[in-house]
């Protein structure tokens, strides 16, 4: 048997340090035992997929230096390897499932399973829906050729315990009454997850399949459909969550999660892979800097511990101080500072701003400082503003983050019309509105255009300086605080739908 693994993100979001982590241990899997890793596109969720996601996604593993043997941009022997390029051919298997008894027609409307719901909740049940929602053969026949929508279900039993094999954790049980009967195909004809994972999983030939923790609730519905579809099932490992510092699951609130933060900040990408290589594993003399190749050549599964490991941007650092300190020569860490700022692609664009506001060269370092920057050192007293008190100025920063947050598009037409809108909804002339913002950006209300700064610092440091501002420097909102000021936002955002 040729062991295969694979990584198989949905591009809705930022390349989340989650995924590499999943993607690393995926592949010294496959390469400790000589097999394959595979890289899967699985954006079944068109509404929320995006290309650009997806390249980020692509770029970000491959900066940090991990390598595919099959995958969307490099084809292989199953291509295609983007779901949606595989649409049609979903559908048969949810069909033959139909067939075959074990998935079922459902015609209800979400308001009516919303109401069943509250009936079984009412009843003291799981919520979940369960297969008594099944219509007898003649009614099916009957609203299918009246052409109601419906979605494809799996059955699920009511009773009984289903028990999973993990190469960590051992058997792990769940009682079936707890899982509901997912929905397989969904009435635009697209497959859920659920169906094109198992689906391509089994098509890919993948032998191990290495996931987050948060999956083990699905581990139950996979199992039934490889049963009923008369697969074997690849051998399953969930891998524990990262978590932030105080043992939360790893948040973008409280850390940078997206791997091209890390890249704009200046971290080495093979310190960022070493610390990720830390998370619930070690080397068998415990020495905490290795690189990819150390960790492949003395890779054991088993040597992972259960206890959710921590992410810790600052223990990060300290292991990326060690790499430049121990593995550039002066002339590496020259070049790799060259290629990370001081390159064509990454100035150029900064000199129309620069060029008018400088009389010598050396001007450049005070005007142009926060472009080459991480977090700035700030203080509350920076962001003193004339006109607005210290909470308004928390808004501001806070609800354009969030804003910015949901912004897959990044030029700065877009981040100017999007900042403009909310000051107008908040009330806020536009120039009172920015200047938090030039300080949270740029260090000082007196920079060039804070939109052109955006654009060219990118989505993610953006944010993490924003985030930084309000959270950080600002100290926050408090619990109570923090309900309301969501509420205020989903406000703004229900005035900004109308408008
Ligand atoms: N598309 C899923 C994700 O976004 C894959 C989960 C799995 O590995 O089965 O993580």
């Amino acid at each position: 048997m040729t062991v295969r693994t694979r990584i198989a993100p949905s591009p809705t979001g930022d390349p989340h340090v989650g995924t590499a982590y999943i993607a690393l241990f995926n592949l010294c899997f496959a390469r400790q035992h000589g097999g394959k890793f595979i890289l899967r596109i699985e954006d079944t969720d068109q509404t929320r997929s995006t290309s650009e996601s997806e390249q980020d996604i692509l770029n970000a593993l491959r900066w940090l230096g991990l390598e595919w043997d099959e995958g969307p941009d490099i084809g292989g022997p199953y291509a295609p390897y983007r779901q949606s390029e595989r649409k049609e051919m979903y559908r048969g298997y949810a069909d033959t499932l139909v067939e075959k008894g074990h998935a079922f027609y459902c015609f209800r409307t979400p308001e009516e399973l919303e109401v069943i719901r509250q009936e079984r909740v009412a009843a003291g049940l799981n919520p979940g829906i369960k297969g008594d929602l099944e219509l007898p053969a003649d009614e099916v026949a009957k609203r299918l050729s009246a052409g109601d929508p419906y979605v494809i279900r799996m059955k699920v039993p009511d009773e009984g315990v289903c028990v999973i094999n993990d190469m960590l954790r051992g058997t792990i049980e769940i009682e079936w009454s707890q899982v509901d009967c997912q929905v397989l195909l969904k009435s635009d004809g697209m497959p859920t997850y659920h169906l094109a994972n198992v689906v391509d999983d089994h098509l890919m030939a993948i032998t191990h399949v290495i996931r987050g923790e948060e999956w083990i609730s699905s581990a139950p519905k996979h199992h039934l459909l490889y049963q009923y579809f008369g697969w074997e099932m690849p051998t399953l490992c969930h891998m524990p969550l990262l978590r932030n510092p105080d043992k939360s699951k790893l948040s973008k609130r409280k850390n940078p999660t997206s791997i091209n933060y890390y890249d704009r900040a200046g971290y080495m990408p093979e310190a960022v892979l070493n610390y990720l290589g830390r998370m619930g594993w070690s080397m068998p003399d415990e020495k905490e800097k290795f690189s990819l190749e150390e960790m492949i050549a003395n890779f054991d599964l088993s040597r992972v511990s259960l206890g959710g490991p921590i992410f810790d941007v600052e223990k990060l650092g300290w292991l990326n101080g060690l790499w430049i300190r121990e593995n550039l020569s002066d002339a590496q860490f020259a070049e790799r500072v060259q290629t990370w700022a001081f390159n064509h692609a990454f100035i150029a664009p900064m000199i129309p701003h620069i060029k008018g506001r400088v009389s010598t060269f050396s001007d450049i370092a005070p005007l142009a400082g926060f472009m080459f920057s991480g977090m700035l050192p700030l203080s509350k007293m920076d962001f003193a503003h004339a006109k607005l008190d210290e909470d308004q100025v928390k808004r501001v920063l806070q609800f354009s983050l969030w804003n910015l947050e949901s912004q897959r598009q990044w030029t700065k037409e877009i981040i100017f019309s999007e900042l403009k809108a909310l000051s107008k909804i908040m009330g806020i002339k536009i120039g009172d509105f920015m200047a938090p913002i030039f300080v949270a950006m740029a260090g000082t209300s007196n920079s060039w255009s804070v939109v052109d700064s955006m654009e060219m610092i990118g989505p993610d440091m953006t944010r993490a300086r924003l985030r930084h501002a309000v959270l950080t420097v600002l100290e926050g909102f408090s619990k109570k605080e923090t309900k309301r000021v969501e509420k205020e936002y989903q406000e703004i955002c229900s005035q900004r739908a109308e408008s």
